[in-house]
């Protein structure tokens, strides 16, 4: 007999697992049944944590009615304020957008984001952005984000219902990870700050930059977001981290001997 069903039994209760480290994150959501549509579609794929930044009605029975059998998923859904406590800990975040503007952003679209974010599900927490039913994410939530992802659609009419858009990623989440994307880990073998972190140094640089009047407050032009693009990209660990925030202060208080240290730990890393 073949050790297939059993390879295979394993790989899909990877999967499964991977699956519960993916939040779907819903920002300002105006209609609260989209919400529990929104629940429902989470809930059919294997999906479970819902995260709320500040929708405007809530609870809701509406949104409860509209869940069907995936109210759990609504009473248990954490509700924020802002966007930040919803994205804490979190090793990569992902923002949904119908449009795909510029090119300021790394863009991929909703297959190739879900296989890739499944192998980052090893190693801890993901985040999926879904933004307001009028206008999407503001530009300050995108970069916030690592990639953003779209879903395919006609070019003429390409803005799903909320609720629909989260259902098409959960789909290929759960196709992911049925497809044996649950054996799969990150092609990279460091482990990056999680998000907070990153917000925390972006605030730091950005203030450096200012100290240092490299950054002119009225003229501050795309600097930011280009400097979050580039530093996103490098994904940096956490002693990588350290040095940045060390030559960050240095700069802040003009102290070149404390930049001649970190530049001198710098070296030292192998
Ligand atoms: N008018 C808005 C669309 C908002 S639709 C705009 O142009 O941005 C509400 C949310 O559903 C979006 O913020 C996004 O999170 C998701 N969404 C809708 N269509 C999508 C698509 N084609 N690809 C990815 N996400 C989509």
């Amino acid at each position: 007999m073949s050790t297939g069903g059993a390879n295979d039994t394993r790989s899909a209760a990877a999967g499964a697992e991977r699956l519960g480290r993916f939040r779907v994150v819903l920002i300002d959501t105006t209609h609260p049944g989209n919400i529990g549509a929104a629940a429902r579609a989470m809930k059919v794929m294997g999906l479970s944590r819902l995260h709320l930044v500040n929708p405007k009605t809530w609870p809701s029975a509406e949104a409860t009615a509209l869940a069907s059998g995936a109210a759990d998923l609504c009473h248990a859904a954490a509700v924020h304020a802002e966007l930040e406590p919803a994205l804490s800990g979190c090793r990569l975040v992902l923002g949904t957008s119908a449009r795909l503007r510029s090119l300021s952003m790394p863009q991929m679209d909703v297959r190739a984001a879900a296989r890739h974010s499944l192998a980052e599900a090893a190693e801890g927490d993901v985040a999926l952005l879904f933004g307001r039913e009028a206008h999407g994410l503001t530009n300050e939530e995108m970069q916030r984000c690592h990639h953003l992802v779209h879903i395919e659609t006609n070019p003429e009419f390409g803005s799903l219902n909320l609720a629909q858009a989260v259902q098409v990623v959960s789909y290929e989440l759960r196709m992911a990870a049925l497809g044996g994307g649950g054996d799969q880990r990150p092609a990279m073998d460091w482990a990056p700050v999680d998000a907070e972190q990153m917000e925390r140094f972006f605030e730091h640089l950005e203030q450096t930059l200012l100290d240092i009047r490299f950054l002119n407050p009225d003229h501050p032009k795309r600097l930011m977001m280009r400097l979050r693009r580039l530093f996103n990209r490098a994904r940096p660990d956490q002693n990588e981290m350290n040095i940045l925030r060390g030559i960050l202060a240095a700069a802040q208080r003009g102290d070149y001997g404390a930049a001649r240290d970190a530049a001198r730990d710098l070296e030292k890393r192998p």
